[in-house]
């Protein structure tokens, strides 16, 4: 929701009130150095105890609301035919239509269940763009991703507001180039993770189905963020600025062929699913839950989260709700850009990122411009962002760096946790970061995993720049913040 004060100005307000709080504290500057180095300038590496505002992911942070937590109390625990799971089906079958339910332990659980079922060894997926995991799951299973984004989607300084659309040339090109038999699916990820939580628009959606359709393709739809790609399309897309999120989800669902989600995003819970109205499809995947989740009617989540997510995904078709995290991400992102910051514009749906290759031009790609970006917000602010770019792509099969297509520092929102005073700090320390951003420098591995090795990867700095970066920060600020 934004509201419009009397001076003119248009402010995202909170429609909740907060009871309960958890306290956070914020460590001191030469903490923050000494936590930075013992986590190997991997944020991830952090311990919550040394983070202020951790913005590292909205992956299962978002705050839940009092009716999901009463729910939780209703927990049926049995091994096969909880009650929960019909709750979850129901809500499911009201939202989005799908009449075949696999629940799963989270998104990526969703995706190695899909890949194990559809990808054979030489297959190809086709998608707006690749997330770490489900590029993982595909190769694991020996297929190879092709991503056909637009040209637009790369550009970080932008007004197009669906930067997450497919292009559908490039998509006829790969059907002519591989054959529709070696296409496994076309994926679609409502919003695109990795270059800025950008959406696709509902006629984009509509047009790849088309071409998938002629050409017997599967659709599947990443539906983790897809309360927020549809507040967008609500607001993006003229033809459908008279609709409600409701409308616009049974809108986006009568083109899906697989819809699978991450429950700890826009559901707000811990969790996942798959979801189908082809039983074919629900056949092929089924045998394979109890093998690597659990029984069909918990499927690895705990019988709480799934009454917990029966509950969020129906208050995800909330307009306060869907527009919850949107508004305070665009609420940051204008912040930083008034100071001069370079962040992904248009805002998108789950985190602000900041665009670390126009903040550090200094630092070459090989050294990691995002991560260094990441750890120096950290040591500056004691918030806690993520690495989107190189770090966050392996190795070739010759060792060799695979160089991301955007470097982002990324720092998630999420939703309902907190305040517009806490994005003001995040902007303001941020700003002065960039204005001391020569002092900063690149990164380099000494421990690196084989395998997504942003989670584990230690890293140095390459000439020692994070105690030069503490000291003109105790400099300005002084020894206690
Ligand atoms: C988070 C996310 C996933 C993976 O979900 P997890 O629950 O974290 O395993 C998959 N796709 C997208 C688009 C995501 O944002």
């Amino acid at each position: 929701m934004k509201i419009q004060l009397s001076d003119g100005r248009s402010i995202p307000i909170e429609m909740h009130k907060v009871r309960i709080v958890q306290s956070t504290q914020l460590p001191p500057i030469r903490r923050r150095l000494a936590a930075i180095q013992e986590a190997g300038f991997n944020t991830f590496l952090l311990r919550t105890r040394d983070v202020f505002l951790d913005m590292l992911t909205d992956s299962g942070t978002n705050a839940m609301s009092d009716n999901q937590l009463a729910a939780m109390m209703r927990a049926d625990d049995a091994y096969a035919g909880s009650e929960s799971f019909y709750r979850l089906t129901d809500a499911v079958k009201d939202i989005f239509g799908f009449d075949y339910v696999i629940p799963a332990h989270q998104g990526r659980a969703a995706e190695h269940l899909l890949a194990k079922a559809f990808v054979k060894p030489g297959d190809v997926v086709l998608m707006n763009y690749h997330f770490t995991t489900s590029k993982a799951h595909i190769e694991l299973a020996g297929g190879k991703v092709l991503e056909i984004f637009t040209d637009d989607a790369l550009i970080t300084k932008s007004d197009i507001p669906f930067k997450g659309n497919l292009d559908l040339e490039k998509f006829e090109a790969a059907i002519n180039t591989y054959g529709a038999e070696k296409i496994a699916y076309v994926r679609m990820e409502a919003t695109t993770n990795l270059i800025g939580g950008q959406p696709f628009s509902l006629e984009n959606l509509r047009q790849v189905k088309e071409l998938a359709a002629k050409h017997k393709i599967p659709l599947v739809f990443d539906g983790s963020l897809i309360s927020e790609n549809a507040y967008f399309i609500q607001n993006r897309e003229k033809a459908f600025g008279g609709r409600s999120i409701k409308e616009i989800l049974k809108e986006l669902m009568q083109y899906v062929d697989i819809f699978y989600m991450s429950g700890r995003k826009s559901a707000a819970v811990r969790g996942g699913m798959i979801a189908t109205n082809n039983k074919d499809f629900y056949n092929q995947i089924l045998p394979w839950l109890p093998v690597y989740e659990g029984f069909a009617t918990y499927g690895g989540m705990s019988t709480k989260e799934i009454e917990a997510m029966a509950v969020g995904l129906r208050e995800m078709t909330e307009q306060e709700v869907a527009s919850s995290g949107a508004d305070f991400i665009e609420y940051f992102v204008n912040q930083l850009e008034e100071k001069g910051v370079p962040a992904v514009t248009p805002a998108g749906g789950l985190a602000c990122h900041v665009d670390a290759r126009r903040f550090l031009p200094h630092i070459a790609q090989p050294q990691y411009p995002a991560g260094a970006l990441a750890a120096a917000i950290y040591l500056v602010s004691g918030i806690r962002s993520m690495e989107r770019g190189t770090i966050s792509m392996d190795r070739d099969a010759q060792g060799n760096d695979v160089m991301s297509d955007l470097e982002l520092a990324r720092l998630a929102v999420p939703r309902r946790v907190y305040t517009m005073s806490q994005l003001d700090y995040a902007a303001d320390r941020i700003a002065w970061l960039h204005n001391h951003r020569d002092l900063v420098g690149g990164l380099r591995f000494v421990e690196e995993p084989p395998v997504l090795r942003f989670f584990f990867g230690r890293l140095q700095p390459v000439d020692g720049w994070a105690e030069n970066l503490a000291q003109a920060f105790i400099n300005d600020f002084g020894e206690s913040c």
